[in-house]
């Protein structure tokens, strides 16, 4: 069974195997097949083809310096919602003010759910609108997610500027990433597959609905590559099919 078959994506992607050329990026010029990984922009001829999302909360992305630009899922999402999501490319970093409610998805020693975060959260907004007599606003504002391995993730996280960020772990679910590191489970999602599982996550549990296939589209890009990739190479070739036993 194809792993994207319950998923509400646009078919759109299937216009993505018709495109034989390369063209320049109308920003840097540089020649790209579908976009620009560098600008963040799609090819002129697929402008009107693509999916565009608006979403509930700001998407921030960290990636490291040394990660190859064209490697990097993240780029799918600043793609597709470009309103909500940037990258920043390390050093470089989000600054938040007092008023930004910030999580940062990580799987560290003092993560919980974005279920048992949210609701914490959410009762003490309520809480404390009681006593100021106003209504509470949103209870997360932008989600935080590092793009890089796991040994520049240290190094990140120990900046002062995000070191103290609640951290929230996702639900596990199975990758259907090519590009697995020998070794490293199958849960280990690449970057747009946490983004879309936490938007998965949120709607549940701030919607209270088990609609949640609102933000599908943000696997556009990467529905289309596994296609592609699966296309390439035989199955049992690649790593991401080899699942483990006892999930
Ligand atoms: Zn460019």
């Amino acid at each position: 069974m194809n792993p994207f078959d319950n998923l509400n994506i646009s078919n759109g992607w299937l216009e993505l195997f018709n495109v034989d050329e390369r063209q320049p990026c109308r920003k840097c010029f540089k020649s790209r097949k579908y976009f620009c990984y560098t600008c963040y922009t799609v090819n002129s001829d697929l402008e009107n083809k693509i999916p565009r999302l608006k979403l509930p909360l700001k998407i921030d992305v960290i990636k490291h310096s040394r990660e190859i630009a064209g490697k990097s899922t993240a780029i799918h999402a600043a793609l597709i919602a470009p309103d909500d999501v940037t990258i920043y490319i390390y050093p470089d970093m989000p600054t938040y003010t007092k008023d930004d409610k910030v999580i940062l998805v990580y799987p560290g020693k003092s993560s919980v759910s974005l279920k048992e975060f949210y609701n914490k959260a959410k009762n003490q907004a309520i809480d404390e609108s009681i006593g100021a007599k106003n209504c509470y606003g949103e209870v997360i504002t932008h989600a935080l997610f590092i793009d890089s391995t796991w040994s520049q993730s240290k190094g990140i996280l120990k900046d002062s500027r995000i070191a103290g960020l609640p951290c929230v772990k996702l639900q596990i679910r199975l990758s259907q990433f090519w590009r697995h590191q020998k070794g490293s489970p199958r849960w280990f999602l690449a970057t747009i597959e946490a983004i879309h599982q936490l938007l998965v996550e949120y709607t549940y549990v701030a919607k209270d609905t088990q609609l949640c296939d609102e933000y599908d589209n943000l696997l556009f890009f990467f529905r289309f590559m596994y296609e592609k990739i699966h296309q390439l190479y035989e199955h049992d070739k690649l790593m991401s099919y080899r699942r483990p036993v006892n999930i």
